[in-house]
């Protein structure tokens, strides 16, 4: 957890982690626990590295969170108080729905940085990157109505 917002771009921690694609691997293979990279790999790059499991960093472990489609764009306290069961309906898990990241598993697949090499690292790094910059962009057109 520790390591992403190091990677991470400062403005993705700006954008609603519920509706940002947290997947910037190509695939995860839990019998082997390990993740893979890239769909398509250049010659002799790595792509497959090491996974361990950690609490999903988007519902905290809960499994499931408040539709962003209610509260994404902020809720203030006029909002509960012009309505009191909306505010009851919210603060009781009404509006929840299965976490967008971990699909209610609660933990999702980590790479063990821990058992990289530092090329390895760098090359990881540059894919998440990659991956944020391309979801920040794609937040930043749907905001402009692109
Ligand atoms: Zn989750």
């Amino acid at each position: 957890m520790q390591m992403q917002s190091v990677v991470h771009s400062a403005g993705v921690r700006e954008m609603d982690r519920r509706e940002t694609n947290q997947k910037w691997y190509y695939s995860f293979d839990e019998k082997r626990m390990v993740i893979i990279l890239k769909e398509e790999p250049e010659e002799g790059e790595v792509n497959e590295v090491p996974a361990k499991y950690e609490v999903c960093g988007t519902c905290n472990g809960k499994g499931s969170h408040v539709n962003p489609s209610i509260d994404s764009n902020g809720l203030s306290a006029e909002d509960f108080a012009e309505d009191r069961d909306f505010e009851e309906m919210y603060f009781s898990g009404g509006f929840d729905v299965s976490c967008n990241e971990c699909k209610g598993n609660k933990v999702v697949p980590e790479v063990n940085w821990d058992s990289l090499t530092q090329e390895e690292k760098d090359h990881v790094t540059q894919i998440i990157d990659d991956h944020y910059a391309y979801q920040m962009e794609m937040a930043w057109e749907r905001k402009m109505g692109w």
